[in-house]
């Protein structure tokens, strides 16, 4: 067997190497311009490289990278007491935050965070079929795609799956070893399907009833997004955990978890750490994402442009439906037309997007994508589908 890369080859080969980004352009080795709508997958919601992110970052690289957990550093605790008020809609949800460096990462401190709380004997965590909440092993067990497990077995223990949006299934699994059940708002990897505000209620009164808590997955939904600050904001319920990665950093790792404060109280010195998590650097890009996005009112610009998106697409031919909220959207295309293809046509056009599954592409650009690019986006688009569609 030859070896071409010097990377494991967990990723397809890639089809462009990109070496430069501004706002929602991209520019390859070879000089030629794409617009990103998928955003680095709903990462880089302020566009790329952004003043603001870029000038946190590099004052604070003169300032301080890090010192470990062992002490205090700036700005972890002030970008805390934002996403508490973000968690809270406004004000205050009086909960504490632990910062770590990734998606998974906060999916793991919930899980542990739910089986601390728990006590032993009620440590299992329930979630949804078609969800995705990470690769670690055990946020790999909670991501409900079974085939995505079986090379990896034996997974740790205390995961149960039930189907999505089906609240009779969810309350046959729900016995007293159940600590938790985790669930997005907008299934994400597993092709853009939202929750209805019916069911999150419907989840949150029967976790009320049997004391479990509620831990939403807002890795790819939260700060803005589908067009509110988080996406369980849309039905109203109120979460006890709440986890947050994607966007937190605008392309700088970054991932949190949120707690009411009774629950984070479970976690003591010792019961978990991360020696990167919550260091300056990624704080201080956070901090600047988070001033920047509440300048911006950036729910209400995914509100905007999700609708002008939305409309623009379903005028296309070769696309039969749109789903999503906000900027995180699938556009559903007509029988026999292959995501994947359209997606690879696209990307040979000029435009970033991804077949989120065998018959829908996932668009999610920047929240700042202008009306110009969203136009220009989709002519380009509706080229490369009358090409695909004969
Ligand atoms: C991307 C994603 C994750 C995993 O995040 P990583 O940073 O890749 O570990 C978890 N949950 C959801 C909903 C995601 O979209």
């Amino acid at each position: 067997m030859t070896t071409t890369s010097p990377l494991m080859p967990t990723y397809a080969a890639p089809p462009v190497t990109f070496a430069r980004g501004d706002g929602t352009q991209l520019w390859d080795t070879d000089g030629r311009r794409y617009l990103d709508f998928l955003s680095g997958l709903a990462v880089v919601s302020l566009g790329h490289s952004h003043p603001a992110v870029a000038d946190a970052l590099s004052e604070q690289a003169r300032t301080l990278l890090h010192t470990s957990n062992l002490f205090g550093t700036l700005p972890g605790p002030e970008v805390a007491t934002t996403l508490d008020a973000l968690v809270g809609d406004g004000a205050p949800a009086g909960g504490q935050v632990f910062f770590c460096n990734s998606g998974a990462e906060a999916n793991e401190a919930a899980i542990k965070l739910a089986r601390k709380f728990g006590g032993r004997g009620r440590h299992v965590v329930v979630s949804a079929y078609g969800s995705f909440h990470g690769r670690t092993l055990a946020t790999l067990h909670a991501t409900g795609q079974p085939a995505k497990h079986e090379v990896f077995q034996p997974l740790p223990e205390g995961f149960r799956h039930v189907t999505w949006l089906d609240l009779d299934d969810l309350e046959r699994v729900l016995d007293p070893s159940v600590a938790a059940v985790l669930l997005e708002p907008v299934q994400g990897e597993g092709g853009v399907n939202p929750a209805t505000p019916e069911y999150l209620q419907g989840v949150r009164r029967l976790c009320d009833e049997r004391g479990i808590l509620l831990m939403i997955d807002e890795v790819q939904t939260g700060l803005g997004r589908t067009g509110r600050w988080f996406g369980f904001q849309h039905s109203g319920v109120v979460p006890d955990v709440v986890t947050m990665a994607k966007a937190l950093g605008n392309g700088v790792p970054i991932g949190a978890c949120w707690a009411r404060a009774d629950v984070a109280a479970a976690f003591e010195p010792g019961d978990h750490a991360t020696t990167f998590g919550g260091q300056p650097l990624a704080t201080a890009a956070a901090k600047a994402v988070l001033a920047t996005m509440q300048a911006l009112d950036a729910p209400a610009l995914a509100t905007k442009q999700g609708e002008r998106l939305t409309t623009a697409l379903l005028a296309v031919p070769g696309i039969t439906a749109v789903r999503g909220l906000g900027l995180l959207l699938a556009a559903e295309l007509a029988e026999s037309i292959d995501a994947k293809a359209v997606a690879a046509g696209a990307l040979a056009a000029g435009l970033v997007v991804n077949a989120v599954t065998p018959s829908a592409l996932r668009l999610a650009p920047p929240l700042t994508v202008t009306d110009d690019e969203i136009d220009e986006a989709v002519s380009l688009l509706a080229a490369v589908l009358a090409e695909h569609g004969r």
